[in-house]
């Protein structure tokens, strides 16, 4: 077992990674090395509750700064510029060096910015962090006109939280359809219109080419269209953080590359979370999964391997997205493409989507149905064929086709 394990970045996956060591019984030096001034925490209520107001900072770390001294994990604030393989050793920006055994990657992602004119005037945001939210949260007011650039799930959940919040909500979505790169046109079809229920303007093929205002942003330009804006949020994706793999010649396309023990090209090097690009036995191929669940079990299996203990198989990749009171759960991956078979009444709020690939069950979107969500899983794993009359049944339950 090596000695000394230094993790880069203190998101969900290099903090999953030293619990796991520790919880294996990993004694040696463990340090987690951060760029943020938190301990780490869960981003997923960045959009939802937190910005809500619903829930405090502590509220989201996974946990307090105590528990890390008790485990003598050090949390160490600084960012890494480069690594020098061949002398085990990483270097900070701040011109510092640290040695290690084994090093992870789990550098996450970073926003991808619009580059159009006037996208550096103030007032327009971000949303992947603490800070990103403290920075507009407040204007997020009764009355204020909220633009948001990017009809995906941060767009959305925050559109919701924005208009809940008495806000003039605009959405643009470049796309003919809001989700368009994860859901099925019905899918796209209801959460328009229970947005639009809610009084959020969702745009679709609305394509943002510049931003104006004296100072700060005042309007956003849109076509021909000059859109008022007190503040604008973008969530148009995220560029995954390889770059100081990529410097130090580790495989890396579009993610760093890792194998199913989380190990990338170098023996003594592992990565985890949205930084990494993994083969997927259960997708078939090689896949980018931005998700907790993606990351806390990359996350684990780096510190399994490194304790020299078997890594379980990879899961069916799951996520969710929450949205006023609709809780959308999804298993696997669905595809342009796919046949969709519905479930339920969407009227009732209430219903699945579930997605065959030449009749191969590859996918369950379920929306208040977590039943369907669970039980898809199986199905999922298993390739299932099953039979469309019988599927497009809520009465029978999936585990049962
Ligand atoms: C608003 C929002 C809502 C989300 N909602 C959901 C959801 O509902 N469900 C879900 O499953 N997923 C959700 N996600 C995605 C999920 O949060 C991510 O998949 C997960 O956080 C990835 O964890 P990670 O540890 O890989 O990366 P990150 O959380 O990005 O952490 C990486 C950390 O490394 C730091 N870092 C990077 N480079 C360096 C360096 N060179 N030196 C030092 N530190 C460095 C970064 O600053 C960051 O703190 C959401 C994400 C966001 C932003």
């Amino acid at each position: 077992m090596n000695d000394s394990v230094l993790i880069v970045g203190g998101g969900q996956a290099g903090a999953q990674a030293a619990l796991s060591l520790r919880q294996g019984g990993f004694a040696g030096a463990l340090t987690i090395l951060g760029d943020e001034p938190y301990v780490p925490y869960e981003r997923p209520p960045l959009s939802k509750s937190f910005l809500a107001g619903d829930v405090t900072e502590e509220r989201m770390f996974m946990r307090p700064e105590a528990f890390y001294a008790e485990k003598t994990i050090t949390l160490r604030r600084g960012r890494a510029v480069s690594i020098a393989r061949g002398q085990h050793r990483l270097h900070l920006e701040n011109g510092e060096h640290l040695a290690y055994g084994t090093l992870i990657l789990a550098t996450g992602g970073r926003v991808r910015h619009l580059n159009c004119p006037g996208a550096d005037l103030a007032g327009v945001h971000y949303l992947r962090t603490i800070d990103d939210v403290l920075g507009f949260k407040n204007r997020l007011q009764a009355g204020a006109r909220v633009v948001i650039v990017g009809g995906g799930y941060i767009g959305l959940e925050t559109a919701a939280v924005a208009v809940k919040r008495g806000c003039k909500v605009i959405v643009l979505e470049m796309q003919p359809r809001v989700l368009a790169r994860v859901v099925a046109p019905e899918m796209s079809a209801f959460y328009t219109r229970v947005h639009r229920e809610a009084g959020v303007d969702v745009r679709i093929g609305a394509v943002v080419t510049g931003f104006g205002g004296t100072g700060k942003v005042e309007h956003v330009i849109c076509g021909d269209e000059i859109i008022p804006a007190d503040v604008v949020i973008v969530g148009i994706g995220i560029v995954p953080n390889a770059e100081l793999a990529d410097d130090a010649g580790l495989d890396v396309d579009d993610g760093i590359v890792v194998d199913e023990n989380a190990r990338t090209s170098d023996r003594d090097i592992f990565a985890a979370g949205d930084c990494t690009r993994q083969f997927n036995t259960i997708a078939g191929e090689s896949i980018r999964l931005e998700s907790v669940p993606n990351a806390l079990a990359q996350g684990k299996a780096a510190a399994l391997t490194i304790l020299g203990k078997p890594v379980p198989p990879v899961e069916v990749p799951w996520f969710w997205s929450d949205q006023y009171d609709l809780k959308l759960q999804m298993a696997g991956l669905a595809k342009p493409g796919d046949a969709v078979v519905i479930r339920g009444d969407e009227a009732t709020r209430r219903f699945s989507a579930c997605y065959l690939r030449d009749g191969v069950f590859v996918a369950c979107h379920a929306v208040n149905m977590a039943k369907d969500f669970l039980q898809s899983k199986k199905l999922i794993a298993d390739r299932a064929r099953p039979d469309l009359a019988r599927l497009g049944d809520p009465a029978l339950a999936l585990k049962d086709l």
